[in-house]
């Protein structure tokens, strides 16, 4: 198995194999062809099983498909429980995205927003998040969510874990019903299911 055969367009290839991978990862294989369908993929995945790449790759190669709007509204959004999560998580998109005309940001708490949301006001069309920042700055009116194609819950057990159960409803409120939606949580608990069942539509189950 290698990444040609998952549909991946040149400019991402050209971007893994700089990043000196060879062989997509068990979930890379199963998630990357589900999302590209445009699929909602609900995976259970570890850290350390290349669940990052699984849903990077294949979403900016639909957002790269896509128009660019002229102001560049943010399309997809990354949630993550911790800022050093989301910060990795940036790390990896713009690693991947090195050869694609997309932008992207990070913002978190616990540091100044003005840097965040100058990043913003440029245009970016992924953003990574974590809940509390995002609310805060979109309760300001500084960012919008209405133009959400895709969101990605990442490490979705650890968000319930931390409390970020209101945090995550309120923010679904906030973006188009018509939207691809991707869950990542390393457990599936209760809770995970029930959250699943109320946002995800005709999810399909991945395993790592
Ligand atoms: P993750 O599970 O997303 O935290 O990824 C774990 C580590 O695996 C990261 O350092 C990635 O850069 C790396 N990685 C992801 N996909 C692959 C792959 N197909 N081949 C080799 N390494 C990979």
């Amino acid at each position: 198995m290698s990444f040609n055969s998952l549909g991946l367009s040149t400019a991402l290839l050209k971007a893994i194999s700089k990043q000196g991978y060879t062989t997509p990862s068990p979930i890379q294989q199963k998630a990357i062809p589900l999302i590209l369908e445009g699929k909602d993929v609900l995976a259970s995945a570890q850290t350390g099983t290349g669940k990052t790449a699984g849903f990077t790759l294949p979403m900016l190669q639909k957002l790269s498909q896509g128009q660019h709007m002229r102001k560049r509204p943010i399309r997809a959004l990354v949630l993550t429980p911790t800022r050093e999560l989301a910060a990795q998580v940036h790390n990896n998109v713009k690693a991947y995205s090195e050869f694609l005309d997309i932008r992207s940001a990070v913002i978190f708490g616990g540091v100044n927003q003005r840097p965040q949301v100058a990043t913003i006001r440029n245009g970016v069309d992924i953003l990574i998040a974590t809940p509390g920042r995002l609310l805060d700055l979109e309760n300001q009116g500084l960012l919008s969510l209405a133009k959400i194609e895709i969101l990605v819950l990442d490490e979705a057990d650890r968000m319930l874990d931390m409390g970020f159960l209101r945090d995550i409803k309120k923010v679904i409120s906030l973006m188009p019903a018509r939207r691809q939606n991707l869950l990542f949580s390393a457990t599936f608990s209760k809770e995970i299911k029930d959250l699943a069942n109320t946002f995800l539509h005709h999810p399909v189950l991945v395993e790592a």
